[in-house]
């Protein structure tokens, strides 16, 4: 097993055990792909979507926010193009009956050629030590520029096929590549098909007369069909956006991959309507303001890169999205689109209903552009509670499992520990919690010694750990923990709420964003 596999299996292992996500329906043996959030990922959840919504709509006076429902008209399918296109080309292994995208399978091997590169790369520094010039190196290298024209050459080849919808070369690249099946080794394939993604049910009681819809495959339809209802509304001029956090279902042909690819997930979407023309301008501004809202959470710079679409969705004039370097490498996290005005005017057809903006500057009516940007919430998860996860050796040689999740996002603020259970030191933390909870999510902790309790507080990630003592009662000081750095200090009581503030708040994360 590799380095990568080890690391997903470790966070899996660590989310169950510790409360954070559970797999479904555990007691019948689980189903497939789908997890739910424990008592600790629910929490998490929270503060993600918490700073999500806040940085969108509390700190952009132009951006408001919906809760559109999951059942729409089944219109809106036809229209958005959902119902013919929503595809994805799948292909079979004969041998382990093993089911594949197709295009993810030439992704994953044009992917070997980028890790050679950083192989290459990890050589060569170890070579010349501090003369090291990176960006030398990757450009006159003929070992990385040998894989770079091959990858160039793939990603041609790909988006040529993608393009043309040409199924049969798409098996042909397969083969060619010897792409072999991860499970069975073989190259025994068959054809590759279009398989659509929307899961359906029908609407209504009695079977004949139900009218078949579906589960919304994404929330931005929700935000499109209501455009005119909210710009009437709020009286909003162009440029502004609508935010929208909700769940989103596709019949995913392979989910895997933990909670980075479920085939029931939760969206958190803005879409933001712009005068036809600035659509680029407003693209580059979302991308990168995207990015400061991802970096301000201190994970590492190291995480993140953007990645340019080389084939465009239909409806799309510049896409890229925000990649993150997740336990099995780096993959999309967030996704900026610029939609162009097709939906609306996809809409506007189907419905026969208006919706455009008049601009009062240009004095003319018009339908606006789109910059949307979209990120998984449960993929958000994965990348802090990832990243977050560390195996720590100790200067006396100890270990420990800290989760060193960004303070604000953390479940638990902080942990009050009596150091015993007598001598009133329960009733004085607890008088502590009494006051702090009405600010911070606090949990009362005494069982165990204090050491193993700092322990199970660092493996949750609760970023402030404070201990009554019997000097507690004498002076109304106590210590408090730092989870990272583990050091601990004493302050009286009284300063509490200010310390733990200092560090938990949002606004210093959101003033980065
Ligand atoms: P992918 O290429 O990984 O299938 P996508 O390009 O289809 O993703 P979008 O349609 O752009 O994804 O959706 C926006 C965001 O929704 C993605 O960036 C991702 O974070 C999230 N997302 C999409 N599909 C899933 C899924 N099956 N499970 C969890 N999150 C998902």
């Amino acid at each position: 097993m590799d380095k990568k596999e080890d690391k997903l299996k470790e966070v899996i292992s660590h989310a169950k055990e510790y409360g954070y996500v559970f797999p479904s329906s555990e007691i019948y043996d689980g189903l497939t792909a789908t997890y739910d959030y424990g008592q600790l990922g629910a929490e998490l959840k929270n503060n993600i979507k918490n700073y999500w919504w806040t940085a969108m709509v509390q700190m952009n006076e132009e951006i408001v926010g919906l809760d559109a429902a999951i059942f729409m008209h089944p219109k809106t399918w036809q229209a958005s193009g959902h119902t013919e296109a929503f595809n994805d080309p799948m292909i079979d292994n004969k041998d382990s009956k093993k089911r594949y995208r197709a295009d993810v399978l030439v992704e994953e091997h044009i992917e070997k050629y980028r890790d050679k590169i950083k192989k290459d790369v990890a050589k060569g520094k170890k070579r010349f030590g501090d003369d090291f010039d990176e960006v030398q190196f990757l450009a006159t290298n003929p070992n990385v520029k040998r894989s770079q024209d091959k990858i160039d050459a793939l990603e041609a080849q790909l988006t040529e096929i993608l393009e043309s919808d040409d199924l049969s070369a798409l098996k042909g690249m397969i083969e060619e590549l010897g792409i072999a099946c991860p499970v069975a080794g073989s190259k025994n394939w068959t054809d590759v098909r279009q398989f659509n993604l929307m899961f359906s049910t029908e609407l209504g009681s009695v079977a004949g007369d139900a009218a078949k819809i579906y589960l919304r495959p994404e929330t931005a339809q929700g935000i499109f069909v209501n455009f005119g209802n909210v710009q009437k509304t709020s009286r909003l001029k162009v440029p502004f956006g609508i935010a929208q956090i909700g769940k989103a279902f596709r019949n995913e042909i392979v989910a895997r991959q933990f909670i980075f690819r479920m085939r029931e997930f939760e969206q958190m979407e803005m879409q933001y309507f712009v005068r036809p023309g600035e659509e680029l301008k407003w693209y580059e501004y979302w991308k990168e303001k995207r990015n400061k809202w991802h970096k301000a959470l201190g994970l590492g710079e190291e995480f993140y890169r953007d990645h340019n679409h080389i084939k465009l969705a239909h409806y799309a004039n510049a896409a890229s999205d925000i990649e993150f370097d997740f336990p099995m490498g780096f993959k999309e996290l967030e996704g900026i689109h610029s939609r162009t005005d097709f939906d609306l005017k996809k809409h506007e057809e189907f419905s026969g209903k208006k919706l455009q903006f008049f601009d009062p500057e240009l004095n003319k009516n018009y339908v606006p552009y789109v910059i949307e940007t979209s990120v998984g919430l449960d993929r958000m998860f994965l990348a802090v509670f990832s990243a977050a996860l560390k195996n720590e050796t100790l200067e006396d040689g100890s270990e420990r499992v800290v989760l060193s999740i960004p303070p604000a996002l953390a479940p638990y603020k902080v942990a009050v520990m009596p150091l015993t259970k007598k001598d009133g030191l329960p009733d004085k933390a607890r008088e502590i919690i009494d006051e702090l909870k009405f600010d911070f999510n606090c949990q009362y902790d005494e069982k165990d010694s204090i050491g193993k309790r700092y322990r199970r507080q660092d493996a949750i990630g609760t970023p402030y750990h404070v201990t009554v003592d019997h000097q507690t009662l004498e002076d109304n000081t106590v210590t408090i923990r730092d989870r990272d750095t583990m050091e601990q200090v004493r302050v009286a009581i009284t300063d509490l709420h200010g310390i733990i503030d200092e560090k938990v708040s949002m606004k210093k994360l959101l003033k980065m964003g």
